[in-house]
């Protein structure tokens, strides 16, 4: 038996990292200076945000909208009974921070619902996006958002013992939605949408049939990519860099292993991308009234402007009862409209079937709209989450269009990575 041999040497300092830095291509400088968006701190998230902890990511922004419940214990290492009733986004915040190994690790966390309450402005601060989602119409979303500002998506699924992992990169390669089929798109949208556009109160779903095993191992190898996207965002070669247009499925009853290649739909409606030198950062925040942002606009571009929302939101001001054909004043963003909305105050309670509500909408806001009372609203009230990039348009030549990003709300949406608090 030989003996060990122990070098000593004051210079020598041990870390946590030690062991990964024997990779030869590794750099702990890389992963802890690379930005991650973690959407969705359920199952998947759970694991894939103890992996970014234990590793010394140092910067990581967690969104879920849920609340901790006693189900999800048996597949969440972040979370204990004592957090039952908790929202999932602020107790995995603050279990990545005190887990993790980076000293100067920053998290921050959103709890709320991502499609809509989270602007554009966030998706094109981060490096890489991870899906750890639990439905297709948020990953479509969030997908969109990455081709929007070009950044890797790698989205997460998991059912019973299997996985699915797929990594993009638009324009690069083909997109999350360009692996999607529109069948089950549609099915998912029946399920939360009456009439396809506005929310069911009660949604029907089907809670999938999951077990930590499946979201551990499709975690480990999500963060895995987005270690050797991260490496090669920095320049270092890597023997295998991380293949985009992949979707990559394990089947653990089997143990089955596929590697699909997903090609890039020409009519791909997420296609669609912001060149960076283009969007505006500006003073103006969510919380600044209508008329405040169409002033600051019209005196930074010496020309008056129009908001432009579409296709992210629509207002709805007005509709009329499914049940007696009165006027109901609504006033409200499209995504915040329950179906059973649109009945009167004595028509409530009225059988609901096979309807079609009828509504009137706005999408372009400006100082001589007919709508005079929405100059009051804040941006936020009409629909236009904090940080967001909208479009905004010259009034009298639509074609001349500017992209204004709500930079005014960077220190209340990432008050941590970016260093504000
Ligand atoms: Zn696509
Ligand atoms: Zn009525």
């Amino acid at each position: 038996m030989s003996e060990k041999i122990k070098i000593h040497s004051d210079k020598y300092q041990e870390t946590a990292f030690d062991r990964a830095k024997l990779i030869s291509w590794w750099s702990q400088d890389v992963v802890s200076s690379g930005k991650i968006l973690v959407a969705g701190a359920g199952a998947t998230g759970n694991e894939t945000l103890k992996n970014l902890a234990l590793m010394g990511f140092g910067n990581i922004f967690i969104c879920d909208m849920d609340e901790i419940s006693v189900s999800n214990l048996s597949r969440t290492v972040l979370f204990d009974v004592n957090d039952v009733g908790k929202l999932k986004a602020e107790v995995a915040a603050q279990r990545v921070k005190a887990m993790s190994n980076n000293p100067d690790c920053k998290v921050d966390y959103f709890s709320g619902d991502i499609v809509n309450g989270l602007g554009h402005g966030v998706f094109r601060r981060f490096d890489v996006i991870l899906g750890c989602l639990d439905n297709i119409l948020t990953r479509l979303n969030v997908n969109r958002r990455c081709c929007l500002f070009q950044k890797p998506y790698i989205d997460a699924g998991i059912s019973e013992l299997g996985l699915t992992l797929s990594v993009h990169h638009y324009p690069e390669s083909s997109c999350y939605e360009c692996g999607t089929n529109t069948e089950s798109i549609a099915r998912e949208r029946k399920i939360r949408y009456s009439c396809d556009v506005f929310k069911q109160r009660a949604i029907r779903e089907k809670h999938a049939a999951t077990v930590l095993i499946s979201a551990a191992i499709v975690s480990a190898l999500q963060v895995q990519e987005a270690v050797k996207i991260l490496h090669a965002q920095n320049n270092i070669a890597l023997e295998v860099p991380a293949e985009f247009g992949k979707k990559y499925y394990y089947q653990g009853t089997n143990h089955t292993f596929e590697r699909f290649s997903v090609p890039s739909k020409s009519n791909c409606p997420a296609h669609f991308s912001i060149n960076s030198e283009d969007i505006i950062e500006t003073e103006l925040s969510s919380r600044n009234t209508l008329h405040e942002a169409l002033e600051f606009l019209r005196e930074k571009f010496g020309f008056e402007c129009v908001i432009d929302t579409y296709p992210d939101s629509f207002f709805v001001t007005e509709a009329r009862c499914i049940n007696c054909g009165r006027k109901i004043t609504v006033n409200k963003p499209m995504f915040e409209i329950f179906s059973d909305e649109f009945y009167c105050d004595e028509c409530r309670g009225a059988g609901m079937s096979g309807y079609t509500p009828e509504y009137n909408y706005v999408n372009l806001f400006s100082g001589d709209m007919t709508e005079k009372h929405l100059l009051d609203y804040t941006l936020e009230q009409i629909g236009i989450p904090p940080l967001h990039v909208i479009t905004v348009r010259e009034k009298n030549n639509s074609e001349n269009l500017k992209y204004i990003e709500l930079t005014a709300d960077l220190k209340r949406v990432l008050p941590n990575i970016y260093g504000l608090s």
